[in-house]
């Protein structure tokens, strides 16, 4: 299935394999999943069971999830989890007390706290680095470290990180590599089929795709490492509902053809905001002037449907008076879903990271993020042109001299 990205075709293979993953349940013919809504499973002797006893284990609709999962990665396992927070949850607790973990400096906020407030006091030690060259990460690892994490492109300004060579920096040093594979998809982008060992997902993000559940996903390589996983997903028990198992598959069915639409619409709106005189830069991986391009077009088959940018006019009221007035881009936090959302990091997802340290990551005062959702391009287009019309007229006002009554 061909997907325009740019000016280069790329192939979304496996729209069709993932469809067809999806299994019709072999004892009624039904087409859709079953919900097994049980807690427990009624044994024929003590011990003797279907393959399932209590559904903390194991349930039917989570392990057709799993299946489908660990298939659109790669993997040899899936894992789901209550949230995309619990599946990094997870994945950490693989080590121990005096291991450390290398990770990206331009990390989900979620991920940041969990690491520093969490699992510091437990005697992990994360050291942050600029993953985008791959010497920095090579200078941040020391014997203690067993784990890198990065996530490409990163949340907001979409850097992105090459998977191949980190992957082998992490087998060189015997570390195990986990992608946050979030913005991507595995529609666009296979980490494991690049070297990485782990792969974590919020599938409330696009495999879910519409906005209506809260899930995580982590896929491992190795079976003996997915074993581990297995092992703490039953241990720690924060494990996804069947019902929301079953929203979460329900959304892959139609991963291929949304993340197709989405990078359409993303490119569009990227395209439009390069040339408009209000914007100074546009942040997005499809962009040739984007300082990553080249490593995004190799790693990924497409460019996703995230835009951010920052105004000329780089202030926060400016950009509070631009996420205001919007009519199709909804106010509000995540991304992935159908309806487009615009977002103020400054105000809302990086609110609580100190000033400097925010501009200091390119979070600038006036930078708005964009989740592009599948509405028509031209109609976002006009949305925001509208908006940049109306605070063009708002800056135009204030600057004429006060009428004297
Ligand atoms: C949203 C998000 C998470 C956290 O997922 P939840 O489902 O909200 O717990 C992790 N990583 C990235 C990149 C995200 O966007």
């Amino acid at each position: 299935m061909p997907c325009l990205a740019g000016n280069n075709t790329y192939y979304m293979s496996n729209a069709t394999q993932v469809i067809h993953s999806i299994p019709t349940d072999p004892l009624t013919g039904a087409i859709s999943v079953p919900i097994y809504q049980t807690s427990t499973f009624v044994q024929e002797a003590p011990g003797v069971n279907k393959g399932f006893d209590y559904a903390r284990t194991n349930n039917p609709t989570r392990q057709t999830l799993e299946q489908i999962a660990a298939k659109l990665e790669n993997g040899s396992t899936a894992a789901a989890f209550a949230s995309g927070l619990a599946a990094i949850d997870a994945v950490v607790k693989l080590l121990k007390s005096g291991d450390e973990i290398v990770a990206v400096d331009d990390i989900y906020g979620g991920a940041f706290r969990l690491f520093t407030q969490v699992y510091e006091k437990f005697g992990i030690k994360v050291t942050f680095t600029d993953t985008t060259d791959v010497t920095n990460v090579f200078n941040a690892i020391t014997p203690a470290t067993k784990l890198i994490w990065i996530e490409t492109p990163t949340n907001p300004t979409l850097k992105i990180s090459d998977i191949a060579a980190i992957a082998q920096v992490a087998k060189t040093y015997g570390c195990l590599l986990c992608v946050d594979n979030t913005f991507a998809s595995p529609a666009l982008q296979q980490p494991l089929n690049l070297g990485a060992d782990l792969v974590i997902h919020s599938a409330t993000k696009y495999l879910g795709g519409h906005c209506d559940s809260i899930a995580g996903l982590v896929v491992a390589k190795d079976a003996e490492i997915g074993k581990q996983i297995k092992f703490i997903q039953n241990a720690s028990g924060a494990i996804l509902s069947p019902f929301d198992s079953w929203l979460i598959i329900r959304g892959i069915e139609t991963l291929h053809l949304r993340v197709k639409q989405h990078c359409a619409n993303a490119l569009a709106v990227a395209q439009y905001l390069e040339t408009h005189p209000q914007v100074a830069t546009v942040y997005y991986p499809g962009l040739p002037s984007h300082p990553n391009h080249a490593i995004a077009k190799q790693q990924a088959k497409g460019f996703g449907g995230v835009v951010s940018f920052t105004l000329k006019n780089d202030t926060l009221q400016a950009a509070v008076n631009f996420v205001s007035n919007t009519e199709l881009f909804l106010l509000a936090e995540s991304l992935g879903g159908v309806k487009s959302l615009i977002c103020h990091p400054a105000n809302m997802t990086h609110k609580t990271i100190p000033e400097a340290t925010r501009q200091a990551a390119g979070v600038a005062d006036s930078l708005i993020r964009l989740s592009v959702g599948l509405e028509e391009a031209d109609d976002l287009i006009a949305d925001l042109a509208a908006t940049f019309q109306l605070l063009a007229t708002q800056t135009t006002q204030q600057n004429q001299p006060q009428a004297v009554n």
